[in-house]
C-alpha cells in the first residue's frame, strides 16, 4: 500500500505541499500570524472588513441569547428556525427571484444543486475557470459534461449547439459560470451568455460569490448591476465572501427551489446552519445593503484604484509561474509584512502559480501604497 509520507514528499518535491498557518487574531486588513507576527493581510475574501465587525458581533450576542448556538438537526427534520426562512425571504427580495435556499457553505451549495437539477439525460456546461464546488458538483450529478475555455462565447455557442442536437425534449441543458472569477478577478461576459443561452433554450447558472457585496446597486452583484437577474434561472453565491460570515444560497423561482430542497444531498444530509449564524447574515445583508455598505464599497473601490487602475474586481493575481518561485515570492512578501499565500495548481491552472491579492474596505489607503512599494522594490525569480 502506498505510504502517505512518500506522497507527501512527492507534493513537497513539486512545490506543491500546502500547510496551515495559525492566525493569533480576529481577521482583519492586520492579522498576527503565528511564526511572523503582525503583517497586513492581502489574502482574504472579507472585501468589506466584516468579518470583525463592531456591529455584527453585538447582533450575533444578540441572537445567541434569543436563538441559542445550534440547530440541532436537518432542515427537513426539525431544524428549520424562524431565521433561516427570514434570511431566504430577504434573499429572494433582494435577488428578485421567487424563492432561495441556504446552505451550510457555498460549496454544500454547489454541490447539492447541481445533482438535484441535473441527471445522466442532461447537459452541463461550464466555464474551464469554474470553481471547484460547480466542478465537482457536475461531475457528482452523472450529467453529459463539457468545458468550455474560459469565457470563450464561440465554444459555448459550439457546446449548446452540440447539446441542444443530443438532447431529448426532456433534457436540461445547464450553463454554468461565476460572474466575478475567483482566481483571476475578471468578469464573465454575461449579457452575451444570458442572450446566447436563451437562443438555444438553455438555463443558467451564475454563483457570485466574489460579486455579491461588491457590485451592483446595494451590493447585489453583478447580474444587478447590468440588470440581467430576470435572465439567470440560478443566482448563486456566499455568505463568506464580502459578508464577512459563512453559508451559501441559491435564488431561483418556487419549484426549483422546491425540487432542489427534495432533492439536494448536501441540504437534506447536513445539520442546519446555527439561528444565531443565520440570523447574523440577515444583519449583514442589511448592512451591506445599506449607506454602510455603500461607504465600504466606496472604501474598498478607492484601494482597488490605488493598487491598479484597470483591475475588475477586488482580485488582483500576479502571476508568477512556477510554484517554487512564487512560494519564494510569497515568502519574501511575509519577511516584508505582507500576507499573500502562493496560489498553486490545482486551485489555478499548472504553470501560472501566483501571488492572488485581495483588496479589502479595511485596508487604509497607506497599507495599499506599503504593498505597490514593496512590490516594486522585491524581485521575485
Ligand atoms: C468561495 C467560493 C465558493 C465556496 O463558498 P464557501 O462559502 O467558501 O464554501 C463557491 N464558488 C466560488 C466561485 C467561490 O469563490
Amino acid at each position: 500500500m502506498r505510504d502517505p509520507e512518500d506522497e507527501l514528499k512527492a507534493l513537497e518535491a513539486a512545490g506543491l505541499r500546502r500547510r496551515l498557518r495559525r492566525l493569533e487574531s480576529p481577521q482583519d486588513a492586520q492579522v498576527s500570524l503565528a511564526g511572523s507576527g503582525k503583517c497586513l493581510n492581502f489574502s482574504s475574501n472579507d472585501y468589506l472588513g466584516l468579518a470583525n465587525s463592531e456591529t455584527l458581533k453585538a447582533a450575533f450576542q444578540k441572537h445567541l441569547e434569543t436563538y441559542g448556538v445550534g440547530s440541532g438537526a436537518s432542515r427537513l427534520v426539525c431544524g428549520t428556525m424562524s431565521p433561516h426562512l427570514e434570511l431566504e425571504e430577504i434573499l429572494a427580495g433582494l435577488k428578485k427571484s421567487e424563492a432561495a435556499l441556504t446552505f451550510g457553505s457555498g460549496f454544500a451549495t454547489a454541490t447539492g444543486i447541481l445533482p438535484a437539477l441535473c441527471g445522466k439525460d442532461d447537459f452541463l456546461i461550464l466555464d474551464k475557470l469554474c470553481h471547484a464546488s460547480l466542478i465537482d458538483g457536475a461531475r457528482l450529478s452523472g450529467a453529459t459534461m463539457r468545458v468550455f475555455p474560459h469565457n470563450d462565447l464561440n465554444k459555448l455557442r459550439d457546446h449548446l449547439s452540440w447539446a441542444r442536437s443530443k438532447a431529448t425534449r426532456e433534457s436540461r441543458i445547464l450553463v454554468v459560470t461565476e460572474s466575478i472569477f475567483s482566481m483571476d478577478g475578471d468578469r464573465a461576459p454575461l449579457r452575451e451568455i444570458v442572450g446566447i443561452k436563451e437562443e438555444f433554450g438553455a438555463i443558467l447558472l451564475v454563483d457570485e460569490a466574489h460579486a455579491f457585496g461588491v457590485f451592483g446597486p446595494q451590493g447585489r452583484g453583478l447580474s444587478a448591476e447590468l440588470g440581467l437577474e430576470s435572465g439567470i434561472e440560478l443566482q448563486m453565491g456566499t455568505f463568506s465572501k464580502a459578508l464577512g460570515l459563512s453559508g451559501g444560497y441559491v435564488c431561483a423561482d418556487q419549484a426549483t427551489i422546491d425540487l432542489i430542497l427534495n432533492r439536494a444531498r448536501s441540504f437534506i444530509y447536513s445539520t442546519a446552519p446555527s439561528p444565531a449564524l443565520t440570523a447574523t447574515i440577515s444583519n449583514a445583508i442589511s448592512l451591506v445593503a445599506g449607506v454602510e455598505g455603500d461607504r465600504r464599497r466606496a472604501r474598498l473601490w478607492s484601494n482597488i484604484r490605488t493598487f491598479s487602475d484597470e483591475a475588475e474586481s477586488a482580485i488582483i493575481p500576479l502571476v508568477i509561474g512556477e510554484n517554487e518561485a512564487a512560494l519564494n515570492a510569497s515568502e519574501k512578501l511575509l519577511a516584508a509584512g505582507f500576507l499573500a499565500p502562493a496560489i498553486r495548481y490545482p486551485t489555478v491552472p499548472r504553470g501560472t502559480a501566483r501571488l492572488r491579492f485581495t483588496f479589502s474596505a479595511s485596508h487604509r489607503q497607506e497599507d495599499v501604497t506599503a504593498l505597490k512599494k514593496t512590490l516594486a522594490r522585491l524581485e521575485f525569480d
